[in-house]
């Protein structure tokens, strides 16, 4: 699927071919900001902004996206686990445009689910995670998991190896989500404290694996 930049939050809800595939687009799109933010903001400006703590691009990182990127000088493609470099830092040079975001087909009945605790006013994420599972023959055949907020820019754990071969249960989810946390220098402000964002951090990335897991089939 491709989704052109200019697409309004608004739009992606209100396509069904994009709910039927991608459900964790919508699921995400329904918690940014409010209904004015989400009539005029859209996703390639979300993206090319690059706040650290934005709900979408851990969304981009699991379903490992593309973004193709534009100038008067021609066009490139670049993953999104790529394209953040730093908080509103991207991998985007002056004149450059962020003009499509490209899914590949999710595998074969996947679960994916996101989890994150808001900052109340603004409802961006203290701590968000994304997570995409796909079962094969009764066990775990992938496993993606990627943190929004917890640091200086959006990631993906490397840590999610173990499930691969397992049923996931509850005990090897905590134990990976414990792993992804291992040596992450977490953000530390007037929202959440480093210990705190880390403790916030492990509960999301075992809801969304668990919701994941629970919804793949
Ligand atoms: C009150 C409020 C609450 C919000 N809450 C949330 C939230 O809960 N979660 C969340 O994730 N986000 C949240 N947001 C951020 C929101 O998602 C972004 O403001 C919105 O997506 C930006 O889209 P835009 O089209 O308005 O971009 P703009 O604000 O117009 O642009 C943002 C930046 O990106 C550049 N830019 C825009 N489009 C492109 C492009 N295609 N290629 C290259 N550069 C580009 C612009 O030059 C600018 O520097 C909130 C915003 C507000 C105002």
């Amino acid at each position: 699927m491709r989704i052109g930049a200019t697409t309004t939050y608004r739009e992606l809800l209100d396509s069904k071919p994009l709910r039927a595939k991608y459900p964790l687009i919508a699921e995400v799109t329904e918690h940014i900001g409010d209904l004015q933010v989400r009539n005029a903001g859209t996703i390639g400006g979300g993206l090319a902004h690059a706040d650290p703590a934005a709900d979408m691009p851990p969304v981009m990182l699991v379903l490992d996206a593309t973004f193709v990127l534009q100038s008067k000088g021609g066009k490139r493609s670049v993953p999104a686990r790529k394209f953040f470099k730093g908080p509103f830092t991207t991998v985007l040079k002056p004149g450059e445009l962020l003009v499509e975001i490209r899914l590949p087909g999710p595998p074969k009945g996947a679960g994916m689910a996101y989890a994150s605790f808001e900052q109340a006013a603004s409802g961006y994420a203290l701590a968000g995670a994304a997570a995409l599972v796909a079962v094969a023959k009764g066990v775990i055949a992938r496993a993606e998991l990627a943190f929004t907020g917890v640091a200086e820019t959006p990631f993906l754990a490397p840590a999610t190896k173990p499930l691969i071969g397992t049923k996931g249960d509850p005990d090897a989810i905590g134990r990976v989500a414990e792993a992804a946390m291992a040596g992450v220098e977490a953000n530390d402000d007037i929202h959440a404290g480093r210990e705190y964002r880390l403790h916030l951090a492990r509960v999301a990335a075992r809801r969304a694996l668990t919701e994941a897991l629970a919804r793949a089939t």
